[in-house]
């Protein structure tokens, strides 16, 4: 599929999408019988609600990480029918034997393969250089920006979502002969808007073949749909009001949330340099501030040490 199929399904009308998404789900249920991966965030509440109300009895997992703001646990709790998970390790211990992930997936996870093996030319010239084993360039190269991190004596990497969401998951799937409908939407990463025109709403051909039926959604939509519907969200969020504003038009008025924009991992790494002040670490300390206080004590002192990781790689904490 090309880009410009995917920006002319994102601007269709959301009466619209919920027919296209609903038809994505039923195609997947009749393939596979399945479950919704629930986080209890927004999105993919909005999700179990189309889902329910086409299979009322859709099984819903949530993998219980310890690192989901208590509203949203909360939220979970209140949902019926849901399947705890736990992943078999706290996050400390992931912090500790793996690295904490920051920055982003992908290069988390080249300067962690650097740290483990420092003699390894072949992969110091891809990271650093990009140049493969053949002498050819690659498509990745980290930027200079962080080649201080790979020395600084802080354990980065990317396994931290394999350890405590992907493994619980998998072994749930693997037990019960299950694959998931997920609550992704191709327009919150450059790698998910590519997963998306590679593969489609619904990614049969994958080596753990799972459905993303809201993959043309917007922000937007997902606000409309909780006010159409009334549908009820963690209390993180606050409430769901005009922002003012419209994007054309032809569209309905902005919606934003008075509270937390995002939910997902209080404590994740992942991204947060990029965003606009007040970051989620700011944010948390007004918020959650006996969570923040976990969160940037040293380890020794039972917390997780991130406070000399944030400022080195250059996020304010407060
Ligand atoms: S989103 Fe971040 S904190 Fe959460 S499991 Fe993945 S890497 Fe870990």
């Amino acid at each position: 599929m090309e880009r410009w199929q995917l920006v002319q399904r994102q601007n269709f009308p959301l009466d619209a999408k919920i027919i296209l998404t609903e038809k994505r789900i039923r195609e997947w249920v009749d393939y596979y019988g399945t479950y919704v991966s629930y986080s209890g965030g927004k999105d993919s509440t909005v999700l179990l609600d189309i889902c329910r109300r086409l299979y009322p009895s859709m099984w819903a997992v949530y993998c219980d990480t310890g690192l989901e703001y208590p509203e949203v646990r909360e939220h979970v709790k209140q949902t019926l029918n849901v399947e705890w998970l736990k992943p078999k390790i706290p996050f400390k211990e992931v912090l500790q034997k793996y690295g904490y992930p920051i920055i982003s997936k992908e290069y988390a996870d080249y300067i962690h393969r650097l740290q483990r093996s420092p003699d390894n030319e072949a992969i110091r010239n891809k990271v650093i250089n990009g140049i493969c084993v053949s002498g050819r360039p690659t498509s990745f190269k980290l930027p200079q920006k962080w080649h201080y991190l790979i020395d600084s004596g802080i354990k980065i990497s990317a396994d931290c979502c394999g350890v405590m969401k992907k493994s619980p998951l998998k072994s749930f799937e693997k037990k019960n002969k299950l694959f998931p409908i997920i609550g992704v939407m191709a327009a919150e990463s450059k790698r998910r808007e590519q997963n998306y025109l590679k593969d489609g709403c619904n990614a049969f051909n994958l080596k753990r073949p799972q459905s993303r039926p809201l993959s043309i959604w917007t922000d937007q939509d997902i606000l409309q749909y909780i006010v159409m519907e009334k549908l009820p969200i963690a209390k993180c969020y606050g409430e769901v009001v005009p922002a003012g504003g419209q994007l054309s038009l032809f569209d309905p008025p902005l919606l934003e949330t008075t509270l937390c924009k995002r939910t997902g991992c209080v404590y994740c790494g992942f991204g947060c340099h990029l965003e606009k002040e007040p970051n989620r670490f700011q944010r948390l300390k007004v918020t959650h501030p006996r969570r923040w206080e976990y969160c940037m004590k040293p380890m020794e002192m039972d917390g997780l040490g991130m406070k000399p990781v944030l400022l080195a790689y250059g996020v304010k904490i407060e």
